[in-house]
């Protein structure tokens, strides 16, 4: 009853409360899961302010495993803006103040030289996943430091529920290497180191030691996610584990492939194929340059043009204004290749005339960039505009529904990262996209463990899009929608990790042998059900 794996609570039946000793333990009536969960949904419910009920779904996560599944699996539309984005954010900025029991491993400066050593206090021996943080980049809210744990813990627990990996063979960790937050380093209830944050080779031996005992304490297969590393880290990360490590992060990775997977379903209503359209960025940092660059390499694979032709149709504007050739010697190294040979444009909307895009991405973190002035001369432009607006949370968002549809008289094609509810222009109702990263982490996630994957190949990612794309019908379309609704995720994500294990297969890099052969049915066999056990 006390250990959160185990425990049924008032759903113990009258045989396992005798075999037990559980008799008297508990009130005499005993309730099916189903009124647990009809109960708390209720509770939850009454509760007005969101952080209350983050904290009442994590004290049911530390109480009763199975039941906070079940209640995350069956109302995931409901509950997944309560574990994950927005209100986790929240919850990561108050984490010292609403700190209860521990979850996830921390490691800090202070376990340099130890770090094996701490991933052995870990109870769990068969890890699949991890999820790492080093807090500098919460969402769009910045450097919360060792608070960011919320969000591996968060993101690990949508890899149960939407993906179906098991719960204890997933591990957050929050590697605290300081903060440079101002008003964490003076809050007295702040949990983390109080120091600024180690950079440079401080900085790069912890993460060095850290990749190297998780690779000697689980081997080859765990896979690895970076979560919210600040872009000048999570680009260095990527490429220098890449090759030798099962690596995968999400701000890049996944939200390229999520992107991609809704320009791909786009291309249903907008006509011609992925190389016929042009494509304007605003924001060039981990999300924007991420899915510039699986655009440009599902261009190639469906073209068998070389990427840089392909990289020519996609541009970028970052906070200087357009990326072009002659500011090429001041230019991050990941923004390089887009610098193409044009004179400076400084705003967006003067580069929306002069690119014509037919595709406008929004990846700032700044909301309000997309005026009417923007979303009019893109509808000039274009017959059906496709407008992604995808900073968050909502308040950074760089359009809203409503502006993009009012604003382009109806003919817009929107998406979004935060939730827009329906629109009603001129008599039709136009339901907005969510290009939400749920979509592919947790399926891609399942596909590389399933398949025993020791590698991540961008051909992965491009299939997940492809899955994702795929499970979009006619009668979504007729809504304006270019993602699948999220209640079906259970179903998507089997299908997307079915693809990305075949992927695998495919390239010799996975190590699960035989290859089973029915794959969607063998993802869904693999999938964590959080039905209650019978301990007779
Ligand atoms: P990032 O790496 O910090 O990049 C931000 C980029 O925006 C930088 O290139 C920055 O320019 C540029 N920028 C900032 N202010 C600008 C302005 N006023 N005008 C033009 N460009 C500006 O951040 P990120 O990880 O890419 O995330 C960006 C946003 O995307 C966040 O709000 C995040 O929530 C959202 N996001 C959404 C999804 C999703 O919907 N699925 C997924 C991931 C991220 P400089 O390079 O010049 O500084
Ligand atoms: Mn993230």
């Amino acid at each position: 009853m006390r250990d959160p794996r185990h425990n049924k609570g008032l759903a113990f039946t009258e045989r396992e409360r005798d075999a037990h000793y559980l008799r008297g333990l508990l009130p005499p009536i005993v309730l099916s899961q189903e009124l647990q969960e009809k109960r708390i949904m209720h509770m939850l419910r009454q509760y007005k302010v969101p952080l209350q009920r983050y904290m009442a779904m994590m004290d049911l996560q530390e109480r009763n495993e199975r039941l906070f599944y079940k209640l995350l699996i069956d109302n995931v539309e409901e509950l997944l803006p309560v574990v994950y984005t927005p209100t986790v954010g929240e919850a990561c900025q108050k984490y010292g103040s609403i700190f209860r029991r521990p979850q996830g491993l921390y490691i800090s400066l202070k376990e340099k030289g130890k770090i094996l050593e701490v991933l052995k206090n870990w109870p769990e021996r068969s890890v699949q996943v991890i999820v790492v943080t080093d807090g500098e980049r919460i969402l769009g809210l910045g450097d919360l430091g060792c608070q960011g744990m919320g969000i591996p813990v968060g993101k690990l627990s949508l890899y149960t529920a939407l993906g179906g990996v098991r719960p204890s063979a997933c591990l957050p960790i929050t590697i605290d290497v300081g903060t440079n937050n101002e008003k964490l380093l003076n809050n007295e209830f702040y949990i983390g180191l109080r120091q600024r944050r180690a950079t440079g080779q401080e900085y790069a031996e912890l993460l060095h030691e850290f990749m190297s005992a998780v690779k000697q304490n689980y081997g080859e297969k765990v896979l690895i996610q970076f979560e919210d590393f600040a872009n000048h880290n999570a680009f260095e990360l990527l490429a220098r584990y890449r090759s030798s490590h099962l690596v995968f992060n999400d701000d890049i990775q996944g939200t390229a492939s999520v992107v991609l997977a809704g320009l791909l379903a786009a291309l249903k209503l907008l006509g011609g194929t992925l190389a016929d359209h042009r494509f304007l960025f605003l924001g060039a940092g981990e999300a924007g340059t991420g899915i510039a660059e699986l655009i440009a390499l599902e261009m190639s694979k469906q073209t068998g043009n070389p990427i840089e032709e392909n990289r020519k149709k996609i541009w970028l504007v970052d906070s200087k204004g357009l990326i072009v050739d002659s500011r090429k010697h001041s230019l991050q190294h990941f923004k390089k290749p887009w610098a193409h040979e044009h004179e400076p444009v400084s705003k967006l909307v003067d580069a929306v005339k002069a690119i014509k895009p037919t595709v406008l991405i929004g990846t700032s973190g700044v909301g309000k960039q997309f005026t009417r002035e923007v979303v009019e001369a893109m509808a000039s432009i274009n017959e059906k505009p496709l407008i992604m607006a995808l900073s968050n949370p909502t308040s950074q968002a760089e359009c809203t529904a409503e502006e993009a549809y009012t604003w382009s008289e109806g003919r817009a094609i929107f998406a979004s990262g935060s939730p827009f509810d329906p629109f009603e222009y001129d008599g039709k109702v136009f339901v907005p996209g969510q290009a939400n990263n749920a979509y592919i982490f947790p399926g891609f996630g399942l596909g590389v463990i399933m398949s025993g994957a020791i590698r991540v190949h961008d051909d992965m990612l491009l299939t997940a899009s492809e899955a994702l794309a795929a499970q979009v019908t006619e009668e979504h379309f007729k809504k304006g929608l270019i993602y699948p609704p999220f209640s079906d995720i259970r179903k998507i994500s089997a299908n997307i990790a079915a693809k990305v294990a075949a992927k695998a297969y495919e390239l010799g890099l996975a190590s699960h042998l035989p290859q089973p052969e029915d794959l969607v049915k063998y993802a869904e066999s693999c999938m964590y059900s959080p039905v209650y056990r019978s301990y007779r």
